[in-house]
């Protein structure tokens, strides 16, 4: 089981994230979320964090053959027989390069209509220390601000807010649409409702893969 390479694919906020937690610990395939690998390079302040850092807050792609390289570099290097990533491949540039070095079992597109989405993002809540998820109303923490799982304090991501958010739902449609055209025409897309419970959408994921 190990060895599956899955993607997933889907606007900001389509809950992608929740997804791929429960997938590795269901699958024990290890996960690489693009958007952790370079927050975690700005978080340390090293140079190549502080090149992507406004790019990010603004909610765009910024130097795309650069973060390729560090992310396929990552996943090389975390990642020798299977993966589940979750934000990359992102563009079109992304997808090649990936189908040129490892290439992937399924394509797992988690669709959900817009209205939602933005709803979703300014209601997030991650844990600083160990990246759980909350939404404020739909998936609140016992106690406000603190995690469950560890104890340590919410916050909300510097790119959840109303502005950045409308610009990644902008950039997914330029950019990352175009990657659900180009696993459909290798017949390894699955497309996946995504409206619905965490839980609900977590089994159409399993049938989608066969497991
Ligand atoms: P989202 O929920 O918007 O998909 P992510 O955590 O995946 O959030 O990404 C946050 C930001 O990190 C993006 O808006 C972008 O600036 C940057 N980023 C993440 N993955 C990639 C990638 N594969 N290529 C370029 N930039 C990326």
């Amino acid at each position: 089981m190990n060895d599956l390479k899955l993607v997933l694919i889907g606007p900001p906020g389509s809950g992608k994230g929740t997804q791929a937690s429960r997938l590795k610990e269901k699958f024990g395939i290890p996960h690489v979320s693009s958007g952790d690998v370079l927050r975690s390079e700005v978080a340390r302040g090293t140079d190549f964090g502080k090149q992507i850092k406004g790019f990010m807050d603004r909610g765009e792609i910024g130097p795309v053959e650069l973060i390729t390289s560090v992310v396929l570099d990552f996943i090389d290097r975390e990642c020798p027989n299977g993966f589940l990533l979750d934000g990359f491949p992102r563009t079109l540039y992304q997808a090649r390069k990936l189908d040129e070095t490892r290439g992937v079992t399924a394509a797992l597109y988690i669709s959900v209509p817009e209205d939602i989405i933005v709803k979703r993002i300014t209601g997030r809540r991650t844990c600083k220390a160990c990246g759980a998820i909350f939404h404020v109303l739909t998936s609140p923490p016992k106690k406000e601000g603190i995690c469950d799982a560890c104890g340590g304090e919410l916050m909300r991501r510097s790119d959840d807010n109303e502005e950045t958010a409308l610009n990644r739902i902008r950039v997914y449609k330029n950019e990352t649409v175009p990657v659900l055209d180009f696993y459909r025409e290798k017949g390894l897309l699955r497309t996946i409702d995504g409206d619905g419970t965490t839980d609900e959408i977590f089994s159409r994921i399993i049938e989608a893969i066969g497991q």
